[in-house]
């Protein structure tokens, strides 16, 4: 199993001067799946926007495997949440797997025999044979999650950034999308997950980053997601007290 990291280091990420982000650091690899956690307007969805390069960073720097990341990638692909994606848009499922494909091609190249069996194979591994020639806003909320993550594996993205993916899904479908990404930890992926349901984070997780503004914690599950660190990160009583140098 790979074990390309991606580092973040010193990130600040501000909206106007107004910073979003201090100073962020950690250390995540290939083969985890990583919850990122705060309470809302903690910047989870601002730092898998910096990390895909659809965000512009003030200070600071991302490594991929060793490699200076500066704007977007096709080794990182972001999946926005469901809220922001205009499911009008007049594509199939099997359109939008190849528009990864795409990515990972650049325009000089010509699509062919290889990326079609990419985006046959991406489409298979998320069970969306069936649905391949139906269009987006035809498909189910757990469908359509599952078409954006085959785009990723056309695109043949090592780093997925999944904002708030489980949002909105019911029972079943959370459970389908809970083995896909057992799935694609298994097969190597990083995954970094924005997420809200804390009941669920031992279940699913193996590493957890907490945010609220500046880094609270991050690393293995188990030490990181405690008591004292879940309270620092939600009780925005006790953070602003600790922004502001007073002892708590
Ligand atoms: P949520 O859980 O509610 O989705 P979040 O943790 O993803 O929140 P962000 O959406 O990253 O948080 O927002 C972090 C901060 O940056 C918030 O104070 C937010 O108001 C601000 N912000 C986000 N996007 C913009 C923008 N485009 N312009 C200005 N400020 C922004």
């Amino acid at each position: 199993m790979s074990t390309h990291a991606l580092q973040i280091r010193d990130l600040t990420v501000s909206y106007t001067r107004i910073p979003a982000l201090h100073h962020i650091e950690f250390e995540v690899r290939c083969g985890q799946c990583v919850a990122l956690l705060g309470p809302n307007g903690a910047g989870k969805t601002t730092l898998l926007k910096t990390l895909a390069g659809l965000v512009a960073r003030e200070a600071g720097t991302i490594h991929f495997h060793g490699r200076e990341v500066r704007g977007a990638t096709p080794d990182i692909a972001y999946l926005p949440q469901r809220g922001q994606i205009d499911w009008d848009f007049p594509t199939t499922v099997r359109g939008l797997v190849e528009m990864g494909r795409y990515l990972r091609l650049g325009w000089w190249r010509k699509y062919g025999p290889t990326d079609a069996a990419a985006v046959d194979g991406a489409i298979h591994s998320m069970n969306l044979e069936a649905l391949q020639d139906r269009q987006i806003s035809a498909l189910s909320g757990g469908q359509q999650q599952r078409a954006f993550l085959a785009r990723a594996l056309a695109q043949e993205a090592h780093v997925l950034l999944l904002d708030e993916p489980f949002t909105g899904l019911d029972k079943p479908n959370q459970d389908t999308l809970k083995l896909t990404l057992r799935q694609l930890r298994e097969q190597g992926k990083l995954l970094l997950v924005s997420h809200h349901d804390l009941p669920s984070v031992r279940e699913i997780f193996d590493q957890v980053v907490l945010l609220n503004g500046e880094l609270i914690a991050a690393g293995p599950t188990k030490e990181t997601f405690t008591e004292p660190n879940i309270h620092r990160a939600y009780d925005t009583r006790i953070f602003s007290a600790v922004d502001h140098g007073v002892a708590v």
